[in-house]
């Protein structure tokens, strides 16, 4: 067995701008070849469309989940009463601090 880091090196690297990223139909020299951020082919507008569709959808989901963990947290504060102890008993972490004998 031969290992060599450099053609190593040179099968790992990626020809991404081989496939279309989306449906991997083979891209051609010839052919138009639609770039999305930089260095992800796509084969038509379709394809990239998609595809940032399907990006814009992830950093959709990102931004509710950030405003969801917000709404939580004020919640726990204006009726921290009532709900803290039924919904959310990891809030009091009393045991390892207070058993201090
Ligand atoms: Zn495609």
């Amino acid at each position: 067995m031969f290992y060599c880091g450099g053609c190593e090196d040179q099968y790992e690297e990626p020809h991404f701008l081989e496939a279309c990223f989306l449906c991997h139909k083979p891209l051609r020299p010839n052919t138009d070849i639609f770039m999305y951020r930089g260095n992800t082919p796509f084969c038509s507008k379709e394809c990239r469309e998609e595809q940032i569709e399907m990006d814009e959808a992830k950093e959709k989901s990102w931004k509710r989940a950030s405003k969801r963990s917000v709404r939580q947290s004020d919640q726990t504060n204006t009726n921290s009463s009532s709900s803290s102890s039924s919904s959310s008993p990891n809030k009091t972490v009393r045991t390892g601090t207070l058993v201090v004998a």
